[in-house]
Order: structure tokens, then C-alpha cells, then sequence
């Protein structure tokens, strides 16, 4: 499965293939507004895998380079997913990371 993004400004809405609206002519359409949609080039299969995805990644490219661009990598992920989440799951993260005792009580 892939997904698409809206690219009407005010709505930018992720959108599976079966929640497009398709027009008699083939053209894909946002169901929220119609607006214009473009291929993420996303596949379902990579967000099942994202953790291997990004490790692997950061793994090849310390093979490949120096081996801090592995860490490096790694650092860079965690901080733009961490600039990805709302308010609540930082929190939830937080919690988390101190049960799991990553970050000290
Ligand atoms: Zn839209």
C-alpha cells in the first residue's frame, strides 16, 4: 500500500490509496477537500520496518564511512522524530524512557 499528501495547504492530509476520491477520469483527488495529491513514495512495508529501516541505515553508512556516522545517524533520527511529536506523546515518551530506565529517575 502506498500514501499520498494532499497538497492543498490548509489540509496537507496523509491519505491511504483507498481513502483517495477518484474522478471519472483516473485523476486522484484528496477526499477531504479534493485537492491535489502526490505519491509519498512511502510503501506500508517501510513503516512496519521503520525501527530496521533507520538502524539498518545508519549501520550501512558507518560501514560505508567512519563509524561515528553510525551514532551520528542514529542521534539525528531520534531528534527529528522527537521534533515530530505532539506535546503528549513526549510526555508518554518521557515516562516511557524512565521505566525503561534511559533516562535517570
Ligand atoms: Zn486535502
Amino acid at each position: 500500500m502506498k500514501y499520498y499528501r494532499c497538497q492543498d495547504e490548509d489540509c496537507g492530509k496523509i491519505l491511504e490509496e483507498r481513502e483517495l476520491f477518484k474522478l471519472p477520469n483516473g485523476t486522484l483527488k484528496c477526499s477531504r477537500c479534493r485537492g491535489k495529491v502526490v505519491d509519498t513514495g512511502v510503501e506500508e512495508a517501510d513503516l512496519k520496518n521503520l525501527f530496521g529501516v533507520i538502524t539498518k541505515a545508519a549501520k550501512d553508512h558507518g560501514e560505508d564511512s567512519e563509524p561515528d556516522h553510525e551514532v551520528g545517524d542514529l542521534q539525528e533520527a531520534l531528534r527529528t522524530a522527537i521534533e515530530l511529536l505532539p506535546t503528549q506523546q513526549k510526555i508518554d515518551l518521557y515516562i516511557k524512557l524512565k521505566e525503561k530506565e534511559l533516562i535517570p529517575a
